[in-house]
């Protein structure tokens, strides 16, 4: 095991040290109701809570604060403003292309835009407990949208702006949602992506029945597009000054659906509600980061992702922190544009994802480098678990051995952060997500569900609920029982595979459905994709089992080098010599595949389910391929698979 980093002595007041940690955590699973109700006054409620959490997960139904009143966006928006803190910055817009102006908002002017857009909705038709599906580029008027549908208690359900026009009709048909918030265009990296074309053909999908009652369509690139007559509206044509109330909502109303990122099948259309959501995103949001008054917080996820919804538009705002919404990608026009934007804006806090660690540190340091950094404090991870080589880069190059990491594990189901290191409170060790947050009770258990005590290794479950917590399903009550809580009765159960340590740190092993056995030996696949990429000529690796005669089970590698890195035999008996080396004999690889990119899902996590098919040899049923990145990179493994 790698050694731990120790805390870094970041010389300010903290908001939770070692003890702190300890005390809290030790109240928030002694008195949950007591601890959460405490934590439920970081919000202002239009009716306080007087319940905590009413919950039972066999059968199963969960409430958290269900006698109280409040609406999130007057908690993200107007309360800031109320409060005097108007003139402090709320949104930094950064533009895809940098030579492009972006904008900033003041509290003050997000509230104005935030009512305009609340009218534009409303003079389309939406009401309180309608679904509208917003489908927009990384701009402001995304952040606005779910915001505005917040404030008028009606339910966003957000669809990643690359998605296809099928996956945007399944979408929009899976919650019967009869509004669409969209743009004419987007931009990332430079490429036009045709929004409301996408949303034209969505709608003209055979099987699909839904009519729409109205579209808002923001103008952004001021390309032309069709607009049909009575149904598609321009947003600035509708948008008014117009007082607009927050509508008081029950705490159990709720608030989005969101769709899961489809790494293990069919995605699935989660529910969050209001009360619950919003104190765990302001809570979690608060210890993780431990933001300060003017400082800049960067969160690089899309909207469309949960970690968009938590970290961007409800879990900072509800802090009243000052944050960057940024259009572009990592890459365009350099590999060099985060430290750019880092730069540009004095960002504190930078939270993104593993693959975008990896594709950076692929191109080498120079790109980092050659910029200042100096206003970086902490930097945060989240997605995937992180191997330990990109974890040191991240850590010794990026933030120069200065910023400490949060790794956050967490779910779209799971509302915000439940495993992490907290910055003043903890070591890190590069690899492991950490402890659990406050209220969080991990259990790991056998196959057959027995528990596990101590440093062990299984199946990962949450044995007491916490208000962040999905409720449902959108629709499918019954999916959300079969899928979280029947493996295991009585826990939901995460389906991550996972170690806890002698510290009593957590480390993600994978997905339970890609652990390998090799001649009745137990492997996650997160342990031989790091001892892969810790070569040096490595960029990513993936592993997934394969029949092997003798074994039961055999280890297939996929592997992607370094820019300027080509694969050959010579390469392929050293990688070979490395597992042996790292881990042992038994993680020897028995195939290794060279490829140029490895399949992902629009998140940016790497789909084994279909690696594993590709290494069975069983290419007729890939299952969902629904939110794949790159479909045609199917073709090229299938190739690269029967030439060997
Ligand atoms: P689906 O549920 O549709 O298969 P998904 O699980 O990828 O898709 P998300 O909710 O976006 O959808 O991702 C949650 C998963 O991401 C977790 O279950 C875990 O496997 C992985 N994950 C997230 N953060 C971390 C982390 N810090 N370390 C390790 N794994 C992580
Ligand atoms: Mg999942």
């Amino acid at each position: 095991m790698l050694n731990a980093v120790q805390r870094l002595d970041t010389a300010r007041e903290t908001n939770c040290t070692p003890e702190m940690y300890e005390q809290l955590y030790r109240r928030s699973v002694e008195d949950p109701d007591g601890f959460w109700l405490e934590q439920a006054k970081r919000l202002e409620w239009v009716t306080p809570p007087t319940k905590g959490g009413d919950w039972s997960y066999d059968p199963v139904g969960i409430e958290w604060f269900a006698d109280g009143t409040l609406n999130l966006c007057h908690n993200a928006v107007d309360r800031h403003v109320e409060a005097g803190r108007g003139d402090a910055t709320a949104l930094i817009f950064e533009p895809d292309d940098p030579a492009t102006p972006g904008r900033s908002l003041t509290y003050a002017e997000l509230r104005g835009e935030v009512v305009r857009m609340a009218n534009a909705l409303k003079a389309i038709g939406v009401k309180r407990g309608d679904r509208v599906t917003i489908y927009m580029p990384m701009i402001v008027e995304g952040v606005l949208a779910m915001l505005a549908c917040a404030r008028l208690g009606a339910i966003h359900s957000v669809v990643f702006g690359g998605f296809s026009p099928e996956a945007l009709a399944g979408r929009i048909e899976g919650c019967a949602s009869r509004f669409v918030v969209t743009a004419d265009e987007g931009l990332r990296g430079s490429k036009r992506v045709p929004l409301k074309a996408n949303v034209d053909a969505a709608l003209a999908e055979p099987d699909h029945d839904t009519p729409i009652d109205g579209m808002l369509v923001v103008r952004h690139t001021g390309t032309e597009v069709t607009m049909t007559e009575g149904r598609d509206h321009w947003y600035h044509e509708l948008a008014s000054d117009e007082e607009c109330p927050c509508e008081p909502m029950g705490a159990e109303d709720p608030l989005f659906i969101l769709y899961t990122s489809g790494s293990t099948g069919k995605p699935k259309g989660v529910v969050h509600t209001t009360g619950g959501y919003g104190v765990w995103t302001a809570t979690t949001f608060s210890y993780v980061f431990d933001y300060r008054p003017g400082e800049v917080f960067w969160c690089t996820a899309d909207i469309g992702w949960i970690t968009g919804h938590s970290y961007i538009a409800y879990g900072p705002l509800l802090n009243g922190a000052t944050q960057v919404v940024f259009e572009g990608v990592p890459n365009y026009p350099d590999h060099g544009r985060f430290w750019d934007v880092v730069d540009k804006h004095q960002v504190n806090f930078l939270y993104t994802a593993p693959t975008a660690i990896r594709a950076l540190m692929r191109e080498g340091d120079a790109f980092v480098t050659s910029r200042n950094r100096s206003s970086l404090r902490l930097l945060g991870t989240v997605g995937e678990p992180i191997n330990p080589e990109a974890w040191r880069w991240y850590f010794d190059v990026v933030g120069e051995k200065r910023c400490p990491i949060v790794d956050t594990w967490w779910q779209t189901e799971t509302g915000g952060v439940m495993i992490t290191t907290l910055p003043n409170a903890h070591d890190m060790k590069p690899g492991s997500a950490g402890k659990p947050f406050f209220g969080i009770r991990p259990q790991l258990v056998d196959n057959d569900g027995a528990v596990l005590e101590g440093a062990t290794e299984g199946n990962l479950c949450i044995t007491h609920s916490w208000p962040g917590q999905a409720r449902t399903v959108y629709g499918d009550h019954e999916r959300f029982e079969q899928t979280y809580f029947s493996t295991y009765k009585g826990k939901y159960f995460t389906g991550d595979g996972c170690k806890r340590d002698e510290d009593g740190y957590y480390w993600i092993t994978g997905r339970v459905d890609d652990v390998i056995n090799v001649s009745g030996h137990r492997m996650g696949t997160a342990e031989v994709e790091s001892a892969l990429v810790s070569h040096a000529k490595v960029s990513e690796a993936a592993v997934v089992g394969y029949p092997h005669d003798i074994k039961g089970q055999g280890i297939y590698c996929y592997v992607t080098l370094n820019a300027g890195e080509e694969g050959s035999d010579a390469l392929y008996a050293e990688l070979r010599g490395h597992v042996r080396k790292e881990i042992g004999p038994i993680a020897s690889p028995d195939h290794i595949q060279f490829t140029d990119g490895l399949p992902k899902t629009r998140s940016g996590k790497i789909m084994r389910r279909i690696l594993r098919k590709i290494a069975e040899n069983d290419y007729g049923s890939l299952g969902d391929t629904s939110t794949l990145a790159d479909p045609s990179l199917v073709d090229r493994l299938i190739e690269g698979r029967q030439n060997r």
